[in-house]
């Protein structure tokens, strides 16, 4: 049976009180949303931390609120089922709504929260397994040991970032908003993950995920995003390709984002994509050198589901039947 460590749990009741028991156990904590990955990765011991921080008592992390000057403003703790099916985000981010859906199954969705998919760990075969399994390899670099197992000579950990809502939140431009008990800030998304599987994110041992911001969309938005798995229920993505594209009223597109999801450690922007399509009418053509740059840019490595030349191949085709559709008008949203 696996069992969980040993820790503390602690439970505060406002964003204040949870942040000064952060700042005092720091890296020593960690933070308990619906726990739907951290009870799991206790149990496989990848995190070991004296204390648990929980902060479902903290009711002013459910909220969900929408007005058309600022957008959208989710707490940290709202369910992945409320991101899938409440009219705030399903009328005015059916994109993301259709993310959220696609994300586990729906006994997770109810338990898991859009902060917990955020920070979300990378995941790799030679790390998401039982200690017994990992130690008789000696560990990765991610977990007791030195060397990743992916890519032996290598100098970084290329586990990857497995987030279904994430991709999407970059084309929709959100940041986060994050509280110490020095003060708070506001992060893009964009600046707020790296390209290190064990470094993923950029937030201090110390802060705490409080909120999600999604600006409002300009006139034109349209967005899709499709998923590769294996089963159509349960399974971590293996690809995700999100795509935020602005079209004006003579068709011409005015802004376009191409985000794949776990190919990297972090979500990847494919910016080349911007100068085949911004300014132009979208043809065929277009979309097959868009499309084309973002399988070239796309270099999935041996570490989960799916060989990486398929899940390669498959960026290029996600990629072009998403602008196929989008540039007809219609959002892909299930
Ligand atoms: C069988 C299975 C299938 C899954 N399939 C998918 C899938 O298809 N797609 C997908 O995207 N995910 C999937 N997941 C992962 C997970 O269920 C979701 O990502 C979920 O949204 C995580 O949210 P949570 O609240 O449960 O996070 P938790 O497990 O509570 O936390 C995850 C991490 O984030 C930290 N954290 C959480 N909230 C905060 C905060 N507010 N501030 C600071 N730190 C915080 C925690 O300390 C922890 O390190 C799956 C999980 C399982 C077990």
């Amino acid at each position: 049976m696996m069992t969980l460590p040993p820790f503390e749990f602690l439970a505060p009741s406002s964003i204040n009180e949870a942040v000064q028991l952060l700042h005092r156990h720091q890296a020593n904590a960690k933070i308990l949303a619906g726990g739907t990955d951290l009870i799991p990765s206790m149990k496989n011991k990848l995190f070991e931390p004296s204390y648990v921080i929980s902060i479902n008592r903290i009711d002013e992390l459910k909220s969900i609120h929408f007005d058309a000057l600022n957008g959208l403003r989710l707490g940290a703790l709202v369910t992945i089922t409320d991101v899938g099916h409440h009219p705030a985000v399903t009328e005015n981010y059916p994109v993301l709504a259709s993310a959220a859906r696609k994300i586990a199954t729906p006994l997770l969705q109810n338990k898991g929260t859009i902060g917990g998919n955020i920070l979300l760990d990378t995941r790799c075969f030679y790390y998401n397994q039982s200690k017994f399994w990992r130690t008789a390899l000696n560990g990765c670099m991610k977990k007791e040991g030195d060397v990743c197992r992916v890519a032996p000579s290598g100098h970084r950990c290329y586990a990857i970032s497995s987030c279904d809502t994430v991709p999407v939140l970059y084309a929709l431009n959100a940041s986060v908003r994050l509280v110490s008990a020095s003060g708070e800030r506001v992060v893009p998304l964009r600046e707020f993950y790296q390209n290190d599987g064990m470094n993923f994110h950029t937030m201090k041992p110390d802060e705490i995920l409080v909120e999600v911001v999604i600006p409002p969309q300009p006139q034109g938005f349209r967005g899709g995003y499709m998923k590769l798995r294996r089963r159509e229920a349960i399974d971590y993505p293996m690809l995700g390709v999100a795509v935020g594209l602005v079209m004006d009223e003579k068709g011409i597109c005015k802004d376009v984002s191409i985000v794949l999801g776990a190919v990297f450690s972090c979500p990847f922007e494919v910016l080349q994509a911007r100068d085949i399509l911004i300014g132009k009418k979208i043809t065929g053509k277009e979309i097959e050198e868009a499309s084309q740059i973002a399988q070239d840019v796309a270099k999935p490595m041996d570490l989960t589901n799916f060989r990486p030349g398929y899940r390669k191949r498959m960026v290029k085709v996600f990629t072009k039947r998403l602008l196929e559709s989008l540039a007809q008008g219609k959002e892909l949203a299930d």
